[in-house]
């Protein structure tokens, strides 16, 4: 793909739907730079036609047109700011709605190798720094150039000398601004670096405060937070100098060129050879001189940031998203007559370290499966390749014949119902947990779920019932929200199950309960569990045990009772800890 690509994209897409928008601000920002020559031109008439030789005729209307150019400015950068702020949300909106569905064809693998940190800040600073460079950095520096030109071209209609001037000054206040802003800049973002540490070190705190309090780490947290305070109380005295020195340096640079205009247009040194109104208008478009030289200071050095920002996006946009072919699922869809195989899979995370190697298996419908083995052997791996997660570096993974990888994420939750340990919660109400806001789960369904895994009573007790809003993470206890994990798996009543550890944070009844809901259920679903206590598990048509990424053993409970040592073993373990 080219370079830039989502970028100009998305800056071409938003152009061509909003051509008489862009028509309409290229018109205004024009006025807008005309408009603001005229009040010195305006003052150059009144002083030389009436005020100097003392003529009151037309004076009020003059005075009028003054107010009324001074007024259109106000309405032109009005009318400029919210056209520029309109498109540049617009790509805005753009570049991240082409972001979201790029981040939702990435492989899934890709998050397990970046940090979630460097995507938030690929959407928001990066964005963000892409915006700026169109309405503040481009179309800034435009109307910057303009008005610095705008201004010397009026001057040197006056007077050439007068013109050369303001060539040459031109430089001199570029580089006093550029001064001043760049160590502003440092003692800033030095600031920003020193306000964080000081606010992430008291959210680490708060966060951490039982295992402060446990480990008695208090004096550690104190004398931390002390050094981050001194450092910010000084980042923020080096902001607070700059900030105030930097005006009255540039009032005196202005007074400074003023009192030089003003020598030399003086009856003695008559150098510039012009009238009063023209050295009074001369000195206000100088003044007008210095704001657009200071931002074009501060555009030049976002242009940097910005370019940088637009490089990260596209290179986001970039990144391979493996391609699902398209599949036919009408045969698989809404039947329970679903077998998984795994056809000589090997996956490894890391490019040199299978974590699983050549895993056969093959599940018929309405089997129940459970997977055994050492922590870390691979077994919450094997369900997220089972359910099209990840990609099988080698072999395949397939349901009636259909790639599972291939299968579209809108589908997964017709086919599979996965639940593990956590449950990440969403806005919403507590209805809402277990629809996932999806329109095709009716609220009887969402009862009928809750109900299966008994928290309808709980549910009852809150507030507002299905509809309590989930704000607080204490709402449920964790084995409650191991309970609405299943719900939500199952309220799409999915043909496969998977349950990886399901029964470890619930207390023995609860297990037992659930076991037994399940057991029933199963009667119409595969079953795919993973369990570390053999005893309590949901009784299995066949076990699998993994060692070192391979499958070491198979078969019925009873076969392996008989024939695995390390299961017989394991069994006989168990009871005598459980009795
Ligand atoms: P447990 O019984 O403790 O849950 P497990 O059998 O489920 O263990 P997995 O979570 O599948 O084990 O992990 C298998 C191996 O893969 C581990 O060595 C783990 O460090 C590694 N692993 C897991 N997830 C990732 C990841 N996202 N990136 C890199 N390596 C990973
Ligand atoms: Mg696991």
């Amino acid at each position: 793909m080219e370079k830039n690509s989502l970028v100009r994209e998305s800056i071409k897409s938003v152009i061509k739907k909003n051509f008489s928008i862009i028509l309409l601000m290229i018109f205004i920002i024009f006025a807008f730079v005309i408009s603001s020559l005229l009040p010195p031109q305006i003052l150059r008439y009144i002083i030389d036609n009436n005020l100097a030789p003392r003529n009151n005729e037309g004076l009020l209307l003059l005075a009028y047109l003054y107010m009324g150019a001074i007024f259109l400015i106000g309405l032109f950068d009005l009318a400029k700011e919210t056209l520029l702020t309109i498109i540049g949300q617009k790509i805005t909106k753009e570049v991240r709605m082409k972001m979201m569905e790029k981040l939702e064809k990435i492989n899934a693998m890709f998050f397990s190798k970046n940090e979630s940190g460097k995507i938030v800040s690929n959407f928001t600073n990066d964005v963000d720094a892409i915006n700026s460079m169109f309405t503040s950095v481009i179309i800034g520096m435009i109307i910057d150039c303009f008005k610095i030109i705008g201004v010397v071209v009026s001057i040197w209609l006056f007077s050439v000398k007068l013109g050369i001037i303001a060539v040459l000054l031109l430089p001199i206040i570029y580089y006093i601004t550029r001064f001043f802003q760049k160590r502003m800049l440092k003692a800033q973002i030095d600031n920003l670096v020193s306000v964080s540490k000081v606010n992430n070190h008291i959210s680490e705190s708060v966060k951490n405060i039982r295992m402060i309090k446990l480990f008695s780490k208090e004096s550690y947290m104190e004398s931390n937070y002390n050094e981050y305070l001194v450092d910010n109380y000084e980042t923020i005295e080096r902001v607070t100098f700059y900030d105030s020195i930097f005006s009255p340096i540039i009032l005196v640079i202005r007074s400074l060129i003023i009192a030089l205009i003003v020598i030399l247009s003086s009856e003695q040194l008559n150098f510039l050879g012009v009238s009063v109104g023209m050295i009074a208008a001369s000195i206000e478009l100088i003044s007008n001189l210095f704001t657009p030289i200071e931002n074009l200071g501060m555009e030049l050095q976002n242009i940097q940031q910005s370019i940088s920002g637009i490089y990260r996006v596209n290179e986001f946009y970039e990144i391979s998203e493996d391609a699902k072919d398209s599949v036919d699922l009408t045969n698989i869809l809404g039947s329970n007559n679903l077998s998984l195989s795994f056809n000589n899979v090997t996956f490894n995370y890391e490019d040199d370290k299978n974590v699983l190697e050549n895993i056969d298996f093959k599940i018929k419908p309405l089997e129940r499966i459970t997977f055994v083995g050492r922590t870390g052997v691979g077994k919450s791996t094997l369900f997220k390749l089972a359910m099209g997660l990840l990609k099988p570096s080698k072999g395949s993974i397939t349901i009636n014949g259909i790639n599972v990888y291939n299968i579209p994420n809108s589908e997964k939750r017709k086919i599979f119902g996965y639940v593990d340990q956590s449950f990440p919660m969403l806005s919403g109400t507590v209805a809402e947990q277990i629809s996932l806001k999806d329109n095709s789960v009716t609220f009887e369904q969402v009862k009928e779920s809750l109900d299966f895994v008994g928290l309808t009573d709980y549910i009852k007790t809150l507030e507002n019932g299905y509809n309590t809003e989930v704000k607080k993470d204490n709402l449920f206890s964790q084995g409650q929200k191991q309970l609405l994990a299943i719900a939500r798996a199952i309220v799409t009543n999915p043909p496969i199950l998977l349950l990886d550890e399901i029964t470890a944070s619930l207390d023995s009844i609860t297990e037992e309960k659930i076991i037994t809901v399940l057991q029933k259920a199963s009667q119409n679903h595969s079953i795919l569990t993973i369990s570390h206590r053999l005893s309590s598990m949901i009784s299995s048509d066949k076990i699998i045990i993994l060692e070192n990424g391979k499958i070491k053993n198979s078969g019925t409970p009873e076969t392996l009772l008989k024939s695995d040592d390390w299961y017989r073993n394991h069994i006989e373990l168990e009871k005598l800890t459980w009795n």
